[in-house]
């Protein structure tokens, strides 16, 4: 037992399981275990050449040293020009604040606004930082149900009538993780419509799948409500859009009252983001998009597969994803906990997947899939898990 006293916040501080779960995938790959994974959130594509390139460029260009803490004028001006041609919303690069990472900025934004007595409204089930790092500041976590009745999104109004004087900031994640939900935009309207009633209350909007929307469904980004932007964090990055997880480079643009806490925030943390990397990201939004492109039309190829085969499993049954590269399908027919079929899945059958409690505790019944994989592999696992329930006799449940 150690004699250090750490601060409480840390005794709150949570953790993503989806990490644990690879490491635990690893470790049966390297005892010869042919696994397929279907846990991590990332990208099973290699980062665009051109991108690379620009990387090593840089470097050779000796761009080696710090950076402004905010991020280099032209990724900053690059991104501004990205969000207008994508978003049609014009924003000043001076409120683009680059971050190693799109996590920098959600820790950061519940930084400023977490503290006891506070209210922090997220997402549940949701990307599960949202709630540790509002439960380390000492903030309260309020949740907003995602429900699979509500295709994943949620009632803006049930929203709006849990808003009180204490509330601080609402995390909005569309299209979201875990759910692969993409919230309609009758949905955010409404949403925004309410909130100019609680002009106290700052909106993080975290959309770092924004480009990975099927056909039939619309992304529709928070900025455009422009009666909130002076209290709006808009969060992007390049970690899924152009698989560059590794890199870790993220950035939001900030209200204009914000900016400067947010560079301040930079220096006291991360100082800059990697300088090459900043090069790299220019290249990322300058250069041509095929990539992406090809990346999401095999996104979409693998999401067919997999609603296809879920239908044949059973004990589970899904509505559609929408958006990101994740599925969450209902696995209360199993009658297995989703911890227990999470590990269950990994250990016996070599499959890795993120149980749905590790999203938030709305998340008991479902599991998450993330199609980051091919659809061989993707048809493989699916057929492992067919002889698992037929052997068990699962969906006898439901
Ligand atoms: N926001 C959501 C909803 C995510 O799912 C993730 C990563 O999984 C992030 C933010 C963080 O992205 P990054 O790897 O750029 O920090």
């Amino acid at each position: 037992m150690s004699n250090l006293a750490l601060v409480e916040g840390m005794n709150r501080l949570g953790t993503e399981s989806a990490f644990v779960v690879l490491a635990r995938a690893a470790e049966l790959e390297r005892h010869g275990h042919d696994v397929i994974n279907l846990g991590i959130g990332q990208p099973d594509f290699r980062t665009p050449g051109h991108i690379v390139e620009a990387a090593v460029k840089a470097l050779r260009d000796g761009h080696h040293g710090y950076t402004p803490a905010n991020g280099i004028l032209p990724l900053r001006e690059a991104v501004a020009a990205d969000i207008s041609a994508r978003r049609g919303v014009e924003v000043n690069p001076d409120h683009v604040v680059v971050v190693p990472g799109g996590k920098v900025t959600m820790w950061h934004a519940i930084l400023m606004f977490g503290a006891p007595g506070h209210e922090i409204m997220y997402p549940n089930p949701g990307f599960p930082i949202y709630e540790s790092a509002i439960r380390f500041t000492g903030a309260t976590p309020v949740p907003i149900a995602l429900a699979e009745t509500d295709g994943f999104a949620f009632d803006p109004d049930d929203v709006l009538a849990r808003v009180t004087e204490k509330t601080r900031l609402i995390i909005v994640n569309s299209p979201a993780n875990p759910t692969g939900g993409v919230i309609p935009l009758s949905v955010l309207d409404r949403l925004a419509e309410g909130l100019a009633d609680f002009p106290q209350v700052a909106i993080l909007s975290d959309e770092i799948y924004s480009r990975i929307v099927y056909a039939g469904s619309e992304f529709g980004s928070m900025l455009r409500y422009s009666h909130l932007r002076d209290r709006l964090i808009m969060l992007d990055g390049w970690s899924k859009t152009y698989a560059m997880t590794g890199w870790r480079i993220g950035y939001a643009v900030w209200p204009e009252s914000l900016v400067e806490h947010a560079a301040r925030l930079n220096i006291n943390s991360i100082s800059c983001t990697n300088a090459a990397t900043q090069h790299a990201a220019v290249a990322a939004l300058k250069g041509p998009q095929d990539d992406v492109e090809t990346m999401v039309r095999a996104f979409a190829e693998r999401r067919e597969a997999l609603i296809e085969e879920i239908a044949t499993l059973p004990g589970f049954r899904m509505i559609r994803p929408e958006g990101a590269f994740y599925a969450m399908p209902n696995i209360e027919g199993t009658g297995i906990p989703a911890l227990e079929l999470q590990d269950r899945l990994l250990e016996e059958l070599h499959i890795a997947t993120v149980a749905g409690t590790s999203f938030g505790a709305l998340g008991e019944g479902y599991i998450r899939l993330s199609y980051a994989a091919g659809i061989d592999e993707i048809r493989t696992a699916m057929g492992r898990i067919r002889d698992l329930a037929k052997a068990e006799g699962w969906g006898s449940h439901s």
